[in-house]
């Protein structure tokens, strides 16, 4: 029976040392409830660092026990590696660059060796558990290199990565020094999924430019495997904040806030200790706010918890004091005789007290200024049971995208953050009513569960997509049957494409001519009296007379526009125009002089603007500019526009590589008809040659073709095996 393992640098679960012996018990959170169905589950497992030391080998089996009766399974770390692993590389080097404070940023070389240990320390101890058909769903940013490292020992497994924290734009992620290495290592995932789309773009721009690997859409080709990166906004516990209300505990501390906050306007904000969280902006902002509104003296309150976190870290220390200072100084400021402004605690409280809190202020003030997802703005939307309160919600949080009806700020503009408090605090109820109702929807809907079913579900939709690739690829055993037909056949036409079929290609078009090889390979496969080879290119006639009109095979140019038969002259489509190639040259020309390093090469009937040599992306866009503008020109003029790799090409709508082949079988026989090519153009060929025709596509994107190739190497090693 095929399992679950979880794996995240922590366990769900809380150990501490009472007079010598360690106590566990399990730790209440979002993640571990949601994934609680999966866990607990049969033979699930979840894996990780317990969350303390333990050196004595009888207390590492006593415990290692004691999980197993939970399902959880530990992975134990020493001092060292905690130092290093977790507070040095995850938290000291990824955490600042992933949240765009990159002057934060330490690039230690110890670190990254002690990170790279540890991922292959949970990968050893996943390896102990994990056998093929199980799935594997991995969180977060400390375990990057785990899925690489997984997909090494068991290439066939599933395996999922969710990352928690936001994924940096390229231009920050490019300053790692061991970018490459991370990325390869979360490429060994299956299903990549992030909180934002945006997260899963920079995620898909930095693979594309980092590494020799093309992007379609949000499917990314690794090797053979289709590698899918999307969004799943993460979801909380919708029911548990709602129902708590009628937790006693918590009507008790719902009275008190009412007892002492009676006629005062309560703004809260809750955060973990963090640059990230842009919590001195917003005392700055609401400072502001003091100062120009002093008729909100001793009506208001901000209700301010920063729970305690890495406070052993300079920066951190440095922001709790500088958060202390401020508080000081506003409360020094504004204070009054039976009032003070801030409420400031430093320290964590149970959830039923933030739950009270929750359910009591009129407005959530929460300003990150970046933060993957953020669920403390979910939590305070799930407890307003009365469908009123206002939410203030930074932009650069993730659940920005999702609470579209909360008041949203740029977490830098300090005039923004104080009128949107002000804006807050008038807000009529109807208008709160409306805003919350909606918000509370979209929290309900998407869930934590929710969300664990809609990644679970999509990571075995994957691994079918994979399959269904799989089984089109051309493997030896496919290839030994396509010999045996070769062999027995009597009469064979074989079409070949040229460039990215039989060669790669060259940034230089001029230099992919055939090489030895090449030429060798050819001459043994047209040597055979029962072949007929057709090199079917787009190719200018020139150059393929050229490079193959020596060789004993029929030529067809230029997508189709000039044939030529072994021995004979070139013969050209009749009825063909080249008139309007003027005008659209000059479309052409007036983008290739906006564009450095894009060139127009001119065919007797087609114009092609090659933009492989242009910068990533800049290309792109150029391209669906040039696309749309020509498809404007083009219309009603006979004309097709063909968008090709890295090439648009413009020609008249007569010449087809399809209605060639067709015209070239027209009146002959084959047993044995084969067709290989790489490009948009070759899907033509594949679709209008007969059924039984032996369709190879190069690449494994989707195509008509029966079969796939991985590259023009892959090719040429095949057709060896048939001469
Ligand atoms: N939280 C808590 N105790 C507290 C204050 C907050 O357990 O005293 C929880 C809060 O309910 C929320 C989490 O801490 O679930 C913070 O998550 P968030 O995504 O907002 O920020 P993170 O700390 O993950 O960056």
């Amino acid at each position: 029976m095929s399992k679950t393992i979880i794996v995240s640098n922590r366990l769900p679960v809380r150990t501490t040392e009472k007079d010598g012996e360690y106590v566990l018990a399990p730790s209440e959170g979002g993640l571990a409830t949601g994934l609680g169905s999966i866990y607990r589950d049969g033979h699930n497992v979840w894996i990780g660092w317990p969350g303390l030391e333990v050196t004595e080998q009888k207390d590492q089996d006593r415990i290692q026990r004691e999980l197993a009766t939970m399902n959880l399974k530990p992975v134990y770390l020493t001092q060292d590696e905690i130092n290093n692993y977790y507070e040095g590389f995850s938290n000291e080097t990824l955490w600042p660059v992933f949240h765009y404070m990159s002057t934060y940023a330490r690039y230690e070389q110890s670190y990254w060796d002690c990170y790279y240990r540890v991922n292959e320390k949970f990968r050893d101890v996943i390896l102990e558990t994990a056998e093929p058909g199980d799935i594997i769903w991995i969180h977060d940013y400390q375990l990057l290199l785990l899925p690489g490292m997984i997909r090494a020992a068991l290439p066939d497994i599933s395996i999922g990565f969710f990352l928690h924290i936001p994924f940096p734009s390229f231009e920050l992620f490019r300053l790692l020094p061991w970018r490459a290495e991370l990325l390869d290592g979360m490429l060994g995932a299956d299903l990549l999924g992030f909180h934002t789309f945006d997260d899963s773009r920079h995620f898909i721009n930095a693979v594309t430019r980092l590494l020799p690997i093309n992007a379609s859409s949000n499917v990314l080709m690794v090797n053979d495997r289709a590698v899918i990166a999307e969004p799943f906004p993460m979801g909380i516990d919708y029911e548990r904040y709602g129902s708590m209300v009628n937790n006693p505990d918590v009507k008790d501390q719902l009275k008190q806030l009412k007892d002492n906050f009676n006629d005062i306007k309560m703004i809260l904000s809750i955060d973990r200790l963090d640059y990230s969280k842009g919590i001195l902006q917003r005392l700055q902002a609401y400072e502001l706010f003091l100062q120009l509104h002093p008729e909100y003296t001793e009506k208001i309150v901000l209700y301010m918890i920063v729970v305690p976190s890495r406070d052993n870290v300079p920066q951190y220390i440095y922001l709790r004091d500088e958060i202390d200072k401020l508080v000081g100084g506003i409360n020094a400021r504004f204070r009054t005789i039976n009032w003070h402004p801030v409420h400031y605690f430093y320290r964590s409280f149970p959830i039923e007290t933030l739950s009270a809190l929750y359910h009591f202020a009129d407005v959530g003030l929460v300003t990150p200024m970046r933060d993957g997802m953020n669920l403390v703005s979910k939590e305070y939307v799930a407890s307003r049971t009365n469908n009123d309160g206002v939410l203030i919600l930074s932009e650069m949080a993730g659940a920005s995208r999702e609470l579209i009806d909360s008041l949203i700020v740029n977490p830098n503009n300090i005039g923004a953050i104080t009128r949107a408090i002000e804006e807050a605090l008038v807000m009529p109820k109807p208008e709160q009513y409306r805003r919350m109702k909606q918000m509370r929807q979209v929290v309900a809907k998407f869930n934590i569960a929710h969300w664990v079913k809609l990644f679970m579900t999509r990571l075995q939709e994957v691994k079918q997509i994979q399959q269904s690739m799989l089984a089109r690829r051309l493997s030896p055993d496919m290839q030994h049957q396509v010999q045996q037909q070769y062999q027995k056949a009597e009469k064979r036409a074989i079409f070949l494409d040229y460039d990215g079929t039989l060669v790669g290609f060259n940034v230089n078009i001029d230099l992919a001519s055939p090489d030895q090889e090449l030429y060798k390979l050819l001459q043994q496969l047209t040597a055979d009296p029962r072949n007929e080879v057709i090199m079917i290119s787009g190719r200018k006639h020139e150059t393929l007379s050229e490079w193959l009109g020596n060789m004993n095979m029929d030529l067809i140019a230029e997508h189709g526009a000039w044939t030529k038969k072994q021995g004979a002259r070139w013969k050209k489509i009749p009825g063909l125009t080249d008139q309007w190639k003027q005008d659209i040259y000059s479309t052409l020309d007036t983008y290739t002089d906006r564009t450095p390093g894009a060139f127009i090469e001119e065919k007797s009937y087609s114009l092609v603007w090659h933009y492989r040599k242009v910068e990533e992306g800049l290309g792109e866009l150029r391209a669906n500019e040039l696309t749309n503008t020509l498809r404007y020109y083009t219309n009603d003029k006979g004309l097709q526009v063909l968008p090709g790799d890295k090439v648009i090409e413009v020609k008249n709508v007569e010449i087809n590589k399809g209605r060639a082949a067709i015209n070239w079988l027209q009146d002959r026989h084959y047993d044995f008809v084969m067709a290989i090519g790489d490009d948009h153009t070759d899907e033509d060929i594949f679709k209008a040659l007969p059924e039984d025709t032996i369709s190879i596509k190069v690449g494994s994107q989707v195509s008509a073709a029966r079969y796939y190739l991985r590259n023009f190497h892959e090719v040429r090693q095949f057709l060896a095996t048939l001469v």
